[in-house]
C-alpha cells in the first residue's frame, strides 16, 4: 500500500539568545535565535516523518509558521514517494501555488517557509532510504542528481545537460573523496569568539579558546564603529597569530600551503574574516574595509545590502588591490540571485543559507552554478540548526560536485546545539564530523522537550519567563 501525507504540525520556537548577546552583530542587535519548524506525517502500517525548519530571529517567526502551513497543505493527501522520485519537480509544485506565489515569488517570507517544507520533505526522503541525507545525495546517479535539481531560471548559465557533464566528471572519484571526508572531518571555521555584543574579555577568553580546539580560521563582526573594530581585531590578531596558544604539539600551518593561499594568513596559518551584515552603502563599504587593512581579512562578508549584486562587484573591485575579498549569499533569496552574483564577478566565496534559499534541491542549483565558476562555497551557519543543516551540503558539494574542500571552510557557531536529537560535533582538529546514523535523515528533529519549552508564546519558559516579570 503507498502511503499518504496525512497532516503537518508547525511550532513557532524561539531561543532568548538576546539575554546573552549571542548573535549580535551591526544590524542585529538583539537576535532571539528561532525556529519556524514543521514536521510533516504519512500514514501506513510503517508511516513516515520528516522534519524541517526555516532560521529565523524572534519577532515574526509566526507569520513564517502560517506560511509554512499555507504550503504544507498543499502536500496533503500526496504520496510521498512519488514526490521523492523527482525532486525537482517537487520543488516546482511546491512553489508554483497561483496565489500564494503573489506574495513571493520565491523571496521573503515565503520562500522561506518553502525552504522549511522543503526540506522536511528532503529529511522524510533519507529517512526512507535510511540514510544521512548526504549519502541519499551522494549516492545518486548523475542524472538522479539533475532530476533532484531546480533549473528554471538558470539555464542561460546551467542546462540540466551542463550539470550532468559536470556530474559525470566527478562520478570516478566519488568513493575515494567519500572515505577522505569520512577520516578527516570537514574544515570549519568559527563565528562564536567574535560577536559585536561580547566584551574584550569574552572575545580574549573564546578566541584562546578557539585556538586550543583546532580551528584555525575565525570571523569577527564589525560595522558600527571603526576604532573599536580595529582594537578587537588586533586584539584576535594577537591571539591567533602567536604560536604560543596553540592546541599542544601543534606548530600551525604554512601560511603560503596550497589552501591558504590568497586568504592572508598570519605567521601561524590562521585566517581571519570579518562580517559587516549588510550595514553600509557601497562606497563607505569600501572606505570602511580599506580602513580595516592592517587586521589582514581574508573577505570583507555582506558589506551592503544582499540584492545589490552590481555593487558587491563594484566592492569587490575596488578591494581587490588590498588582497581582501568579498563573500555573501546568507540573505540572497534564490539561485538567480546566486547565479547574477558569479556572472557579475561580484563575490570569492559563496555562502549558500540552507533555509533561506527553498531546500536541498534549491542549494544543489547554486552548488553546481558555483563549481561551474570555480568560486568557493563556504555555507552560513550562524544560527539555530544551521550547522546541523549544512555540513550534509559541504559534503555533498566535496563528494559529488566541486570535488574541492581543503580551501573551504564551513561556518561553526557553538549555540543550541543541545536542542537537536542529532547535533552536529567538532573533531579535536576544529574540523566537522561527517554524521553517519541512518535514522538521523538531515540531523534537523529537535528534541520535543526543546519545543515544550521554547514554543512561543506558551512555551513553559516564556510563560514562566512572564509570570517573574523578567
Ligand atoms: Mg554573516
Amino acid at each position: 500500500m503507498p502511503r499518504t501525507i496525512t497532516h503537518f504540525e508547525t511550532h513557532d520556537i524561539r531561543f532568548p539568545t538576546s539575554l546573552t548577546g549571542d548573535g549580535t552583530d551591526a544590524m542585529n542587535t538583539d537576535c532571539d535565535y528561532s525556529s519556524a519548524y514543521v514536521t510533516i506525517f504519512t500514514d501506513g502500517d510503517d508511516p513516515l516523518v520528516g522534519h524541517g525548519m526555516t532560521f529565523t530571529i524572534g519577532r515574526g517567526t509566526d507569520i513564517v509558521c502560517q506560511a509554512i502551513a499555507a504550503l504544507a497543505n498543499r502536500l496533503v493527501g500526496l504520496d510521498p514517494e512519488e514526490l521523492f522520485r523527482n525532486m525537482g519537480k517537487t520543488y516546482d509544485y511546491i512553489s508554483a501555488d497561483s496565489q500564494l506565489r503573489w506574495i513571493g515569488p520565491e523571496k521573503g517570507v515565503i520562500h522561506i517557509a518553502a525552504g522549511a517544507v522543503n526540506n522536511a520533505l528532503w529529511d522524510m526522503f533519507a529517512r526512507a532510504q535510511a540514510k544521512p541525507l548526504w549519502k541519499l545525495v551522494v549516492d545518486m546517479t548523475p542524472e538522479e542528481l539533475v532530476d533532484a535539481t531546480v533549473f528554471r531560471y538558470i539555464t542561460d548559465e546551467l542546462t540540466r545537460e551542463d550539470a550532468l557533464a559536470m556530474l559525470r566528471a566527478k562520478e570516478s572519484g566519488k568513493k575515494e573523496r567519500e572515505a577522505v571526508v569520512l577520516k578527516e572531518g570537514y574544515p570549519a571555521y568559527i563565528t562564536s569568539a567574535g560577536w559585536l555584543g561580547y566584551s574584550d574579555d569574552k572575545v580574549t577568553r573564546l578566541t584562546k579558546e578557539a585556538v586550543a580546539a583546532g580551528f584555525n580560521h575565525f570571523k569577527m563582526k564589525v560595522g558600527t564603529d571603526l576604532a573599536s573594530d580595529l582594537r578587537r581585531g588586533k586584539l584576535v590578531r594577537s591571539i591567533i597569530d602567536d604560536p604560543q596558544f596553540l592546541p599542544q604539539g601543534s606548530e600551525g600551518r604554512n601560511p603560503n600551503s596550497p589552501e591558504l593561499q590568497g586568504k592572508n594568513a598570519g605567521p601561524t596559518g590562521a585566517v581571519l574574516m570579518i562580517d559587516a551584515n549588510q550595514v553600509w552603502d557601497v562606497p563607505q563599504a569600501i572606505q570602511y574595509v580599506k580602513d580595516l587593512a592592517e587586521i589582514k581579512p581574508w573577505f570583507i562578508e555582506e558589506p551592503t545590502a544582499p540584492d545589490d549584486i552590481l555593487g558587491h562587484a563594484t566592492i569587490r573591485r575596488a578591494l581587490k588591490p588590498y588582497g581582501i575579498g568579498v563573500a555573501t549569499g546568507e540573505h540572497a533569496h534564490n539561485r538567480m540571485v546566486f547565479k547574477q552574483l558569479l556572472q557579475a564577478d561580484a563575490i570569492d566565496v559563496c555562502q549558500i543559507d540552507s533555509c533561506r534559499l527553498a531546500g536541498v534541491s534549491e542549494v544543489l542549483s547554486v552548488l553546481l552554478l558555483a563549481a561551474k565558476f570555480g568560486v568557493l562555497v563556504c555555507p552560513h551557519a550562524g544560527g539555530v540548526g544551521l550547522c546541523e543543516y549544512v555540513i550534509h551540503l559541504s559534503v555533498i558539494d566535496y563528494i559529488a560536485i566541486s570535488g574541492s574542500m581543503e580551501r573551504n571552510v564551513l561556518e561553526y557557531a557553538d549555540h543550541l546545539h543541545e536542542h537537536f536529537l542529532y547535533p552536529c560535533s567538532i573533531n579535536s582538529r576544529g574540523r566537522y564530523n561527517i554524521p553517519l546514523n541512518p535514522a538521523e535523515g538531515y540531523s534537523i528533529e529537535m528534541h520535543k522537550q526543546s519545543i515544550a519549552q521554547y514554543e512561543w508564546p506558551n512555551g513553559s519558559y516564556w510563560t514562566e519567563r512572564r509570570s517573574s516579570g523578567n
